[in-house]
């Protein structure tokens, strides 16, 4: 064995090749990671400040789109522009002014009824207001419903119609204001009386009998009604202003009224009208509020905050100034380029105006932004913020990288941990290997003094001539001829463990006798059990078939069996060979009454230099080759090899061996 200094070097120094390594490999993938959060964190950023760009310059894009279609000529009837901007365009009120500042749009100033009332019919009225002598005023009105002044004929038509209805008479009343809702001609400047005719008409026919031809009259008016509102295929409005709004407004409290069934196609229309009635109404609210008018142009200022936050936004045109209302969702085409460009990714994003309102996007974010900017020119205060929703998606980036990093840095250490298990291994087995050959001479040199000394010792004395007769020479002869023998069955040993070592060992296989084999072995073995006073017994076996083997290795198997049942047996030996032949083998037992093996040596026996007793104060002779060369010679039989045995009971070794065609002797 080396000494034990030694071998704590190696130690050392195999902990060395393994720690250090590793140790490094450690501290240079702690660096790394960190460095990747780094560059993960860098380049995520750098990406998404390059969409916020591309998304900021589109909404750049998109406003000035917006100026050049705010900067036409206005059209001579209000509405044209106002239906487009408030119905197409998503704005939530237009206000218009001329040059000098004058509002064009919304007009202020609500009128509640109709005109002044015609001279003509102050009798009537008198009647019905004043003295309410329905069925006389009536009448009265009755006289001048076919006035040659169109407005005179409608006025008293519906004065007639209101007064029949108030006496009680509702038929009447319907069929009287139907001529004044639906004139024969066109009504040019009495369009007011008209309409006005048509929601009384809507009014008389809410109280009346449900049947199919009220429902259609009823269809009928309010679908004349929508026509004349907001009425924008003329170069002029069909009403005054304000007119047109106090009219919308009576009927869409009528139709508020009307199931929606009944509305029919008109539907759609009725929720225009109420958008075009709610952008005028904010328009007028808005417009009493001199400062909207000042400030900067072409900017979105805030104009009303809180809840319903309004923006407004001001621009030059060659009719006058234009200024148009916007709610944060009629904002959201102008900010289209930003939700565009971070749908889908793992940021969010959100535009806050001036106030720090949300305004676009998400709105409570539960984390700081990662990026901020502004928001191009037009848009003066306002800015764009971009986050992360969820876990923070730098530390996801990275750690995907990191564990590639993890992975491979655990691999190498593995590598470099099981390269250091197997350098320890092979070291181990080296130095085992020295200290086995050490041995192995130690006992070679023992085992062959033993025999040559005594050889020397008989050879001397027959020299000198120090023997009594001739049988004694002769029995001093046959002593040295045994440790000759012996002698040389040890070289042979050796030798075959020498070839065996260096895979020299050619068999020639063939069929061939076992009880040859055994004869031969027996004769070899003969003499020496013969010496040692050992009682050999064979068995063979009746109608043997051949063994497929080399007959002269087969016999080197039974004489090492043999010699060992010989040696490890006490001063009675009895050995028994046995031959016989089962399940297609041929089987060669050898069984002594010698001092056993324990179980757990059975296997190591087989092994080189392997012995049960290995002091060199032993008995029996030998090195421990016998069992391994018999191993070797039967394995390369293709046969198997087993002991039984029992300390102190003796020892049964059994090979098998493929037995050969029965006529191939
Ligand atoms: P050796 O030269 O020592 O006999 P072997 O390889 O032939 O070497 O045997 C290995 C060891 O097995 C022996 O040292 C001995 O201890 C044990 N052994 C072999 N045969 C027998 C047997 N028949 N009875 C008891 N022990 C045996």
């Amino acid at each position: 064995m080396l000494p034990r200094r030694n071998q704590l070097q190696w130690a050392a120094l195999l902990a060395l090749a393994v720690v250090l390594p590793t140790v490094s490999l450690l501290w240079f993938m702690s660096r790394v990671i960190a460095n990747e959060r780094l560059v993960v964190r860098q380049k995520l950023a750098a990406l998404y400040a390059d969409k916020l760009n591309s998304a900021t310059a589109e909404t750049g894009f998109l406003f000035t789109n917006r100026l050049a279609v705010l900067g036409r000529p206005w059209p001579g009837n209000p509405y044209a522009l106002v239906r487009g901007l408030v119905l197409e365009d998503r704005v939530q009120a237009v206000l218009l002014r001329d040059e000098a500042g004058i509002p064009v749009y919304p007009q202020p100033g609500l009128a509640l009824g109709g005109d002044e009332p015609d001279q003509a019919l102050a009798v009537a009225r008198e009647l019905e207001l004043v003295r309410r002598q329905f069925a006389e005023a009536a009448e009265a009105y009755g006289r001048y419903t076919n006035d040659a002044n169109l407005r005179v004929a409608l006025e008293a038509s519906l004065g007639r119609s209101r007064c029949l209805a108030k006496a009680g008479d509702l038929p009447g009343a319907t069929a009287a204001c139907r001529d004044a809702a639906f004139p024969a001609g066109a009504p040019g400047p009495a369009q007011l009386a008209v309409d006005h005719a048509r929601l009384f008409l809507l009014s008389l026919l809410q109280r009346s009998a449900p049947d199919a031809a009220a429902t259609d009259l009823r269809r009928r008016t309010v679908s004349a009604l929508l026509d004349d509102l907001y009425a924008s295929g003329a170069p002029s409005p069909r009403l005054a202003p304000s007119r047109n709004l106090f009219l919308a407004r009576m009927l869409l409290e009528d139709v508020e009224s009307m199931p929606p069934a009944e509305l029919g196609s008109d539907a759609t229309r009725i929720r225009r009208l109420q958008a075009l009635v709610a952008a005028e109404d904010l328009a007028l609210s808005v417009g009493e509020d001199s400062r909207i008018w000042t400030g900067p142009m072409d900017a979105v200022v805030p104009v009303r905050e809180g809840e319903e936050a309004v923006y407004g936004l001001r621009h030059p045109s060659a009719s006058g100034t234009i200024l148009i209302l916007l709610s944060p969702d009629g904002l959201a085409p102008l900010l289209a380029g930003y939700r565009e460009s971070f749908a889908g990714t793992a940021a969010a994003y959100r535009v806050l105006d001036p106030g720090g309102r949300v305004v676009s996007g998400t709105a409570q974010a539960r984390v700081a932004p990662f990026l901020a900017a502004s928001l191009p020119e037009g848009f003066p205060g306002w800015k764009v913020e971009l986050y992360f929703e969820g876990s923070d998606v730098f530390e996801q980036a990275a750690r995907r990288q990191i564990a590639v990093y993890l992975w491979t840095g655990g691999l190498v250490i593995v590598l470099v941990l099981g390269a250091g298990v197997f350098a320890v291994r092979a070291v181990n087995r080296q130095l085992r290997l020295n200290a086995m050959k050490n041995d192995f001479i130690a006992t070679v040199s023992h085992e062959l003094k033993t025999p040559l000394a005594s050889m020397r010792v008989l050879v001397d004395t027959l020299l000198e001539g120090r023997v009594r007769d001739e049988a004694q020479a002769q029995e001093y002869l046959r002593l040295t001829a045994r440790e000759n023998e012996r002698l040389s069955r040890m070289i042979d040993n050796f030798l075959t463990f020498s070839r065996m070592e260096r895979n020299k060992v050619a068999f020639s296989i063939g069929d061939i006798s076992a009880e040859a084999v055994a004869r031969d072995a027996v004769e070899s073995v003969k003499t020496k059990l013969e010496t040692h006073h050992c009682r050999l017994e064979v068995k063979i076996g009746d109608g043997l078939p051949p063994v497929r083997g080399d007959h002269d290795a087969l016999v080197t198997v039974l004489v090492n069996l043999l010699d060992n049942a010989c040696k490890y047996t006490g001063d009675d030996k009895q050995v028994e060979l046995r031959i016989f032949a089962e399940r297609g083998q041929v089987c060669f037992a050898v069984s002594d009454n010698g001092i056993g093996i324990a179980r757990r040596h059975w296997r190591r026996i087989f092994d080189r230099f392997y012995q049960v007793d290995n002091s060199l104060a032993r008995k029996a002779e030998g090195c421990g080759l016998g069992l391994s060369i018999v191993k070797f010679i039967v394995d390369a039989h293709r046969g198997t090899i087993e002991v039984d045995s029992r300390p102190g009971a003796g020892s049964t070794f059994t090979v098998r061996l493929p037995a050969g065609a029965a006529d191939g002797r």
